[in-house]
Formats: C-alpha cells, structure tokens, sequence
C-alpha cells in the first residue's frame, strides 16, 4: 500500500493529495490541502496548530497574524 493519509494518518492515501476518501470528502480539509505546493515540515506544523485551534474552538488565525 502507499503512504498513511496525510491528514488522519489512520487510512490510507487515496489520492493525489495525500489524503485518504474520508479526509478527501470534507471540503474544508480538502481546500486546506490543496493549497500546499512544497510539503515543509514548517507546513506541516502550521497546518497541525490549526487543526489543534479548530479543535479547542478558537479563531484559527490570531488577530496578530493578520494584516492590519
Ligand atoms: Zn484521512
């Protein structure tokens, strides 16, 4: 088989993107995916801090993030 989701990492990928039919089938993991060109580790951590955020509840960008 190839590579675990890149996203659950419980199944595996089932397409181009890495991401398995489950992850795939929510839009909003699938627009956040998408938007990769280079996997970094860097990205990687960006992207599980937000997960973590959606998951706590909490606005995923801090207002000091954004442009002003
Ligand atoms: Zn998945």
């Amino acid at each position: 088989m190839g590579a675990p989701c890149i996203h659950c990492e419980a199944r595996p990928a089932a397409d181009g993107l890495g991401l398995c039919a489950d992850c795939n089938s929510r839009r909003e993991t699938r627009v956040l995916y998408r938007r990769r060109r280079g996997w970094t580790p860097e990205w990687e951590a960006h992207l599980r801090r937000l997960t973590r955020r959606a998951q706590l509840r909490l606005p995923l960008f801090d207002e000091a993030d954004q442009p002003a």
